[in-house]
């Protein structure tokens, strides 16, 4: 099998919410999300999905996956998307770096293969641990009390993990802490995520007002060195998200004991084959997941869904479902969270069929 063209489609992914807010202040109404179509001689299509968390979250930004894209898209004509090594191989020597611009291609190689021999992508990847697995719901920066009562809504709505945007002024973010702990029922968890926002002596100055707190606390600062010495300064259990961005900072970081639990999005690392590998040896160190991506549709929100569910359900921290946080479905046959929990589809491939009135026109064609 040869690919034989590429398409890429952009679609906005509003908020039911609105907006969602985070550390530093910022935050995103409309999601800007890229959909990459994969073509083949053998008439089969696969899809995949990028969407950054605006361009000051990581080094990655909507117009840049496009752009990026564009100059990828070339390189893979002729190439056998079943062999998903060697994409990956032609895609890091075509461009050094850009992680995030690859991952929607080889998102679609994935699907490609899967619909190939006929199997689901959690299937390829190891199968499926149990019959569902449980999400965390993200809570945006507000005051202490309005962030508190949305551990009450959210949980109404079936979830029992429970994400704090912290990352501000730490008197206000020690309250916010405060505030869910107190509404906090046993069973839940409750995770604090500074996003990089605070500065060393602000996160080591919270980590301390909240060592009584049953609560996780998530990537403090901006640079590795910066979270890890603030990991010597606490007793909570620590998450690392923005600074695992490949496989070698990870081994780093299991060396230092640098944390607990790590943050693994598929498009930070370059998509699924890279997430894999990564989570494989997170499973064989004993490093506990959440396994999701910087945002998306139902598009990305599948493709967390094969990653997640062939995870031993041990080392699975939690995961998203970024289709029920924006108000546009761009894919049918995507999961749907039930009772805080998301399962995989079990059809070949990632499992959807692309909505393509939604997508409209092309805004990227190559080959054909
Ligand atoms: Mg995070």
């Amino acid at each position: 099998m040869r690919i034989s063209g590429i398409r890429a489609f952009q679609v906005g992914l509003p908020l039911h919410e609105g907006s969602y807010k985070w550390s530093g202040g910022n935050s995103v109404d409309v999601f800007d999300s890229t959909v990459v179509e994969i073509r083949t001689d053998s008439g089969i299509l696969g899809y995949g999905e990028i969407c950054p968390l605006g361009p000051a979250y990581l080094p990655a930004y909507a117009a840049g996956a496009r752009t990026g894209i564009a100059e990828l898209a070339p390189q893979l004509i002729g190439v056998d998307p079943t062999q998903l090594g060697v994409v990956n191989q032609t895609m890091d020597r075509a461009m050094r770096g850009h992680p995030y611009v690859k991952s929607a291609l080889d998102m679609a190689c994935w699907d490609i293969l899967g619909k190939a021999c006929g199997q689901p992508v959690a299937t390829l990847l190891g199968g499926r641990f149990g019959e569902d697995f449980a999400l965390y719901r993200a809570i945006s920066q507000d005051t202490p009390e309005a962030m508190a009562g949305m551990v009450a809504e959210y949980r109404s709505q079936g979830y029992t993990k429970f994400q704090l945007k912290v990352g501000g002024d730490p008197d206000t973010d020690i309250a916010r802490i405060h505030a869910a702990a107190a509404v906090l029922s046993t069973g839940e968890v409750l995770v604090a995520d500074a996003n990089t926002g605070w500065t060393q002596h602000q996160a080591v100055r919270v980590a301390g007002a909240v060592r009584d707190v049953d609560v996780y606390i998530e990537q403090p600062c901006m640079h590795y060195e910066e979270c890890l010495a603030v990991r010597h300064h606490t007793n909570r259990p620590m998450v690392l998200d923005e600074s695992i961005e490949d496989m070698l900072v990870l081994l780093r970081a299991y060396q230092d004991r640098a944390m607990d639990v790590i943050n693994l999005k598929i498009s930070k690392v370059g998509g699924i084959t890279k997430a894999r590998q990564i989570r494989d040896l997170c499973v064989s160190l004993g490093i506990a997941m959440t396994i999701e991506d910087t945002w998306g549709g139902d598009i990305v929100t599948a493709a967390i869904s094969h990653l997640a569910h062939s995870t031993p359900t041990g080392l699975l921290f939690s995961s998203t479902d970024f289709n029920s946080y924006v108000t546009v479905s761009i894919a049918e046959g995507a999961p749907q969270r039930n009772h805080g929990r998301l399962a995989a589809p079990v059809t070949p491939g990632l499992g959807i069929t692309p909505r393509m009135d939604v997508l409209g026109k092309p805004v990227l064609e190559i080959g054909g």
